[in-house]
């Protein structure tokens, strides 16, 4: 039984449970994609792996699924945040879903000087997370905090977290992060307007911050996030 389909459900999951499907849910397996009763479809929580599961009731409103058995395990990103500046709307959502898609276990927007959005719709982006997770295989959802100031992030800052801080006053080669530690990391991307002095100063000051060039050129917020993730996930992540 080929089950293509991948929805995340967010319950507990047991051989027999049933799973009451949202409208949405319900309207795109019955309404766009036509699926009939007893048809697979895999789902998956974030906790459990992924779940063969089999429609029980195909209503356009109100689908109902019953889980057979677990069909993969969970597999969890590495410990690595991704910290960003939000900017416009378009822009924010592609980083969320790239982050989830290259395998971020975190993802916090932060307020810096420079940052326009003083509030994001976390709602909003927790559900692009969960829609990458679901087009890409994944087992696993990132979380996506409500947005913080970086001042208040940097203050709580965990002892034992490596802060990969790009900064775009470095340019020129790619920093390598061959022979970097391991351990648990974090990305931070500034706003399109860059760090403040106090932040780039304070960030150069961190204990824990490894400032890295991204090449040679200035690029965009999001392509900044990609190409640090990448750079990251290849030498240190689960890449590599
Ligand atoms: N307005 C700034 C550029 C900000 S780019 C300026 O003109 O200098 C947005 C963010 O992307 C930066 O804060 C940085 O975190 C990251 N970034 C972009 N290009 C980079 C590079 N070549 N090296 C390191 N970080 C970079």
């Amino acid at each position: 039984m080929a089950a293509n389909i991948r929805l995340y459900l967010d319950q507990e999951y047991a051989p027999g449970q049933s799973c009451a499907l949202t409208q949405a849910q319900s309207h795109y397996l019955f309404g766009v994609m036509r699926l009939d009763v007893n048809a697979a479809v895999t789902v998956f929580n974030g906790r459990d792996g992924a779940w063969l599961a089999q429609v029980a009731k195909a209503d356009r409103r109100k689908g109902v699924l019953t889980l057979i058995e677990q069909s993969a395990p969970l597999i969890t990103p590495p410990d690595l945040w991704l910290l960003f500046a939000p900017i416009k709307k378009a822009r924010t959502d592609f980083i969320v879903e790239k982050a989830a898609e290259l395998g971020a276990a975190r993802i916090m927007p932060v307020q810096t000087d420079f940052t326009n959005a003083e509030r994001v719709r976390q709602d909003r982006l927790q559900a692009h997370a969960i829609e990458a997770a679901e087009q890409c295989g994944a087992t696993f959802v990132p979380p996506v905090d409500d947005l913080v100031r970086l001042d208040r992030v940097l203050a709580d800052w965990p002892k034992d977290r490596h802060l990969m801080f790009c900064d775009e006053t470095r340019l020129g080669a790619a920093t390598s992060l061959a022979g970097a530690p391991r351990g648990p990391w974090a990305v931070l991307i500034g706003p399109e307007g860059g760090f403040s002095p106090a932040e780039h100063a304070r960030l150069s000051a961190h204990p824990m911050a490894h400032p890295v060039s991204l090449g040679p050129r200035i690029l965009r917020a999001d392509t900044a996030a990609v190409a640090a993730l990448t750079l990251w996930q290849s030498a240190l992540g689960d890449w590599a």
